[in-house]
């Protein structure tokens, strides 16, 4: 998420440092703020908002003397996007300056402990404890002080540093979230990616976790967990400066795909807990569980998909009723809501006009909202009753892929707990979830590894003029989803049909050689499935399927199989729609579309 930019040196630091942020503004972010040191003190600037903000506060770092300092882009994650939760972070005697990307998972934890022990924390962040932390263990050696709170932080971050009583240096580390250190002949750098160095310096070290960096004006030394010096060589840089902001990949959809199993693993993380799902910003005890008599989910989009996903595995586990909306129906449909009922609004960007207008309608009514959104300050995060975050980071391609990711395993998340807490499920089907929810990351990280093969088949279908997706239950879900990336970034058109319902009227459009995808992880309904590909293929329909490794037999119905790893059918929609969103993005990028920002769309939705 978000930038980190550090520099020492023999020049002014601070416009280095803007600079340097400016070309990490695609990563997004709500505020920015620099900590320079001028030999004295350390001196912090920040401002919510864009970073020209931080720019003309500071006359574009002319008003910030001193060659040694830190700046942040910040993209919230704990606490409202505003002046005082960004980065920098003090100790509350401003010797120790802090920037972090990341989140610290036991932050409330620590922060209690440091509480009890008379510190006073000023921001909601999480980053602040490192801060407080560093200064509570510091020894006056600060390899030494930032490995003590290694030892104790969880979580993921990536850090710069600076130490009052040490100015001639600064200091990095890393674990779970991306940076690099870099050397030019007037100073040393610190960024959390190659476009905010390029300027200066063509030969960077990847810091890999876990490993502290001591950079000096004139050179920088390597140190691991357990304060051993070790030896790094550097990596030459290649690319150019806009390849370089997308880490290599072609475009930001595919990098944001690849970005999956990361996101998964944060927004699953800091909720297992203790084998159990600790669900802290639900704020619901076991009787307030119980006595939910129904779910609305309302949402539009994707997200939409995620719910309509989610009304088969609540119903399915818990045993709750779940009724999907749309959010620009339901506003205006007068819908009946009844006690016992909780509304689930559902948006990447949580400013979503007609999510929002759907959110305020149920609180009128007096119902209870709970918000499933990845920006944290937005709108409905701050007008829902409760707010559960999708942990997927900034989201740039339009059509997304990890925000959508992270709202499935959100709601896998609620569905197992409300059906523990039930009894509809016994504690050993309980454990066994979680096992299989935990390993959808590394399977993911298998389908995306065999993208060529998508490649291959997409490139065959540049031309097609309507695409078919079919599938029963969670697998017609998938199949919304798997037909909204096709057509959204590639303009083909495609639609999605619950197989069963071909023969009602849409199996007249099937003609020689049109492409049905069908999706089939459901093991109940794979003969049902079947069935409806013959009966494609019969009226000359190409049929390619995405189905479990177990099924086997599909391929006497089936002219092109993508086996997906076993899992809880459940959750099968996180692996079958990985060949999915792979198969809508090459087939754009074949046919040379602006495959980030697809035309007549926006990223966030305000207008009704
Ligand atoms: N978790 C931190 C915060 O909310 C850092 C967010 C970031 O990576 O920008 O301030």
């Amino acid at each position: 998420m978000c930038g980190i930019v550090g520099y020492i040196g023999t020049r002014q630091a601070a416009p280095i440092i803007l600079d340097g942020l400016a070309k990490l503004e695609y990563r997004g972010y709500d505020s920015a703020g620099m900590a320079i040191y001028d030999g004295e003190e350390i001196h912090i600037t920040k401002s919510v908002g864009r970073l020209k903000v931080l720019e003309e506060l500071t006359h574009g770092g002319a008003t910030m003397p001193g060659m040694i300092g830190i700046g942040h882009t910040r993209w919230a994650t704990h606490g409202a996007p505003n002046d005082i939760n960004a980065h920098p972070h003090y100790n509350s005697e401003h010797t120790i300056a802090v920037v972090h990307n990341g989140i610290i998972e036991n932050y409330l934890q620590l922060k209690k402990k440091l509480t009890d022990r008379g510190y006073e924390f000023v921001s909601e962040t999480d980053t602040e404890i490192l801060a407080q932390m560093l200064d509570y263990y510091y020894t006056g050696n600060p390899i030494e002080t930032i490995a003590k709170v290694m030892h104790r932080v969880e979580g993921s971050y990536a850090l710069g540093i600076i130490f009052a009583d040490h100015p001639d240096e600064v200091f990095a580390v890393r674990k779970d979230s991306p940076l690099i250190v870099g050397q030019s002949v007037d100073g040393c750098f610190i960024a959390s990616d190659v476009p905010a160095v390029l300027k200066y310096t063509r030969q960077v070290y990847f810091v890999e976790n876990e490993e502290i960096v001591r950079l000096r004006a004139d050179h920088m030394h390597f140190y691991n967990v357990d304060v051993e010096e070790i030896a790094k060589a550097p990596v030459t840089i290649e690319w150019d400066a806009n390849a370089a902001e997308k880490a290599g990949y072609e475009h930001f959809m595919l990098k944001e795909m690849y970005e999956q199993p990361k996101t998964i693993r944060e927004t699953l993380s800091p909720r297992l807990r203790d084998r159990d799902v600790v669900i802290d910003e639900l704020q619901m005890s076991v009787e307030d569980i119980r006595a939910v008599r129904k779910f609305h989910i309302v949402a539009c989009g994707s997200a939409y998909h995620a719910g309509v996903t989610a009304k088969y595995v609540i119903e399915g586990l818990a045993r709750i009723p779940v009724e999907v909306d749309l959010a620009s129906e339901f506003r205006y449909r007068d819908p009946i809501l009844e006690e016992g009922a909780m509304v689930i609004v559902v948006s990447q960007s949580g400013e979503t006009a007609d999510t929002l207008a759907a959110l305020r309608e149920a609180k009128k009514r007096g119902f209870p909202v709970l918000g499933i959104v990845n920006v944290v300050g937005s709108s409905i995060a701050r007008e829902a009753d409760r707010v559960m975050y999708t942990w997927a980071g900034p989201e740039i391609a339009v059509a997304t892929t990890k925000a959508y990711s992270a709202q499935l395993i959100a709601f896998y998340l609620l569905a197992v707990k409300f059906a523990k807490v039930r009894e509809q499920i016994t504690e050993k089907e309980f454990q066994g979830m979680l096992e299989e929810l935990q390993r959808l990351p590394n399977q993911i990280e298998l389908l995306l590894n065999n993208k060529g093969k998508i490649q291959k088949f997409a490139n065959r279908y540049l031309a097609a003029k309507d695409v078919f997706f079919i599938g029963r239950g969670i697998d017609y879900a998938i199949s919304l989803e798997g037909s909204l990336k096709l057509k959204e970034i590639s303009y083909v058109h495609s639609e999605a049909y619950a197989a069963g319902e071909l023969k009602h009227g849409t199996i007249s459009l099937i003609e020689e050689g049109t492409l049905v995808a069908a999706v089939s992880t459901q093991p109940d309904l794979y003969q049902k499935t079947i069935s409806n590909m013959v009966e494609v293929k019969a009226r000359g329909a190409f049929v390619l399927a995405v189905t479990n490794e177990d099924n086997r037999e599909i391929e006497r119905a089936a002219d092109y199989v993508i086996y997906i790893p076993q899992t809880n059918p459940f959750f099968a929609n996180s692996l079958a729609i990985i060949p999915l969103q792979l198969f809508g993005y090459y087939v754009a990028v074949g046919k040379g579309c602006d495959v980030d920002k697809p035309r007549n769309l926006a990223k966030s939705v305000t207008v009704e």
